[in-house]
């Protein structure tokens, strides 16, 4: 039986970009989790050539609900080859100004150069920069910059007298340190950045001072809405193979699937994800339809990330102790999952601002 079927709203280009993605995962993903690099290598090149790879690069509203598509069903696969099918997003550079784009964007869209996203302060020092002839000096520390030891530059938040500003700080500029690097339990590699004074140029802010935290959170929703795709893809994964398990023959006696006990638990399983995967495409396609509000989608963030430890954990238990094995998909989503309840704002961050939405400022009809 299929993990997934295409969602019934979806329009004919996303009925294909789904197709497209399915037969990725049921034919290629397969035999190229196996060989490491070069699997990631053929993973690419059929992406590629089924017109994939370069979704996240596309900046058109319309493009989100396709991604929204495709990284659920690559998820679903629960391979951890999918993370080559897609190719690196230019994300807040997306709308830079041409010399900004020729030398960040396009190199970065091109696996040319890579970057990283330097917005959580440290509390004790955070980052503000103070103009100086020709451009900002930077003086505080970022505590949490995924990717930041291979990052090539990075986008920095800053505060200013003006408000808060974004940054294009380029890897070596003097006075920039990497610091503490460190591995959190997905397995992402992360590192804090000390700025001592740093030296940039003005033509390296991107838009203007004062508009950084918008900025900041037009990318920071566009993330939020692709770990939801990516958790609900995830827990279709883990319906499917506590599924397989359920329906597996045993050494003796009828299968699990066959008694009432295992049963219940299954379906304990299967419903939270029909019901993410229903919360998922209404946030998608409004924000495709460009009618998103930061109140669904951080509702959205909140109940799939947190749907996804329990449904990733529930699932483990009914598979067995053997899931548990650290290579197994189960237990590496399991360990992936956890970290988005936390990743582009905290779940409970994100709550009070579904309240204050509806409270304080009169939004948030349902
Ligand atoms: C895998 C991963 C990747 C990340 N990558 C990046 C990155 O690339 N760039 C980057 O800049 N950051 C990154 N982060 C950091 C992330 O944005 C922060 O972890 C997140 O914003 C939460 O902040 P914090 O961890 O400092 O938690 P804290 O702010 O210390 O909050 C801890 C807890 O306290 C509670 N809390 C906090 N404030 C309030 C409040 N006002 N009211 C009520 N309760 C509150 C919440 O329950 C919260 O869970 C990443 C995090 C993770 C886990």
């Amino acid at each position: 039986m299929s993990v997934l079927t295409a969602f019934e709203t979806l329009g004919p280009t996303d009925r294909d970009a789904f197709a497209a993605a399915d037969a990725l995962a049921e034919t290629v993903f397969p035999k190229a989790e196996a060989l490491g690099e070069d699997g990631d290598a053929q993973v690419r090149d059929a992406a590629k050539a089924a017109g994939l790879f370069d979704l996240a690069q596309r900046a058109a509203p319309e493009a989100l609900l396709t991604l929204t598509v495709v990284r659920e069903r690559l998820a679903a696969s629960g391979a951890r080859c999918r993370k080559a099918a897609l190719g690196p997003s230019p994300g807040l550079l997306q709308n830079a100004s041409g010399a900004l784009q020729a030398r960040f964007a396009e190199p970065v869209a091109q696996g040319l150069r890579r970057q990283a996203f330097a917005f959580t302060d440290d509390a004790t020092a955070p980052v503000h920069a103070t103009p100086a002839e020709g451009g900002y000096r930077l003086r505080g520390r970022k505590s949490f910059v995924t990717g930041g030891l291979a990052a090539d530059h990075f986008i920095v938040y800053a505060q200013s007298d003006a408000g808060p500003l974004l940054l294009i700080v380029e890897e070596g500029t003097a006075g920039i340190t990497r610091a503490d690097p460190f591995e959190t339990l997905d397995g992402g590699q992360h590192c804090a950045l000390v700025f001592d004074d740093a030296f940039v140029p003005e033509a390296h802010r991107l838009g203007e001072a004062g508009q950084g935290k918008a900025q900041a959170f037009t990318q920071i929703n566009r993330t939020r809405l692709m770990l939801a795709s990516e958790a609900v893809g995830l827990m279709a994964y883990a319906v499917h193979r506590a599924a397989e398990h359920l329906q597996a023959p045993r050494p003796k006696g009828p299968c699990l699937g066959d008694q009432e006990g295992p049963q219940l638990r299954f379906a304990e399983l299967w419903m939270p994800v029909f019901a993410a995967r229903a919360l998922l495409y209404r946030v998608a396609t409004q924000f495709a339809q460009g009618e998103g509000t930061p109140e669904g989608l951080a509702a959205l963030k909140v109940h799939t990330s947190e749907a996804a430890e329990h449904v990733l954990s529930r699932a483990l238990q009914l598979c067995g102790a053997h899931a548990l094995r650290a290579d197994d998909p189960l237990a590496r989503s399991y360990r992936e999952v956890r970290s988005w309840q936390f990743a582009e704002g905290a779940s409970d961050l994100l709550r009070l601002r579904v309240a204050k939405a509806r409270l304080a400022k009169g939004r948030g009809a349902l």
